[in-house]
């Protein structure tokens, strides 16, 4: 892992590689929201009519996914190595996982998910404010 670099993006100062640890998907008081383009490829993805995933799967403000168990998302799949059942579909606020603008600007969560992510790790080399360079190496 030495010389491991991650993704990072401008503004945020860490780089993350994923761990497949399941932690982004079992937040505690967390939910995901599902756009309604969003619902209608995830239940072509898994062969159901929107309604039958609207009334499996959403919530009843048919806006955001139900928990599974112990405040798990219900699409969290368990084993060695976490992972999403529906990975190719999963939302954009899960694809955009660590790089929520809210991590921007909100310490307590910020330091929330260092604590609670193993793939997050700081940028030493990218001081607060310098340009970013997407794809550096
Ligand atoms: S949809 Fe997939 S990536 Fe998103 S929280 Fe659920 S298990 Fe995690």
């Amino acid at each position: 892992m030495s010389g491991e670099v991650g993704d990072t993006r401008a503004g945020f100062p860490f780089a993350f590689t994923c761990r497949r640890s399941g932690n982004c998907c079992a937040i505690p008081g967390g939910f995901v929201r599902v756009a309604a383009s969003e619902a209608a490829a995830i239940a072509a993805h898994l062969g159901m009519s929107e309604a039958a995933f609207q009334s499996r799967y959403l919530q009843a403000d048919g806006e955001r996914l139900k928990e599974g168990l112990g405040h798990r998302c219900v699409f969290l799949q368990d084993g060695r190595s976490a992972g999403c059942s529906i990975y190719p579909v999963r939302p954009a606020k899960c694809r955009d996982w660590p790089f929520w603008p809210e991590l921007q600007t909100d310490a307590a969560l910020l330091q929330f998910v260092r604590r609670t992510c193993p793939g997050l790790r700081d940028r030493p080399s990218t001081s607060a404010g310098a340009p970013d360079r997407p794809g550096a190496t």
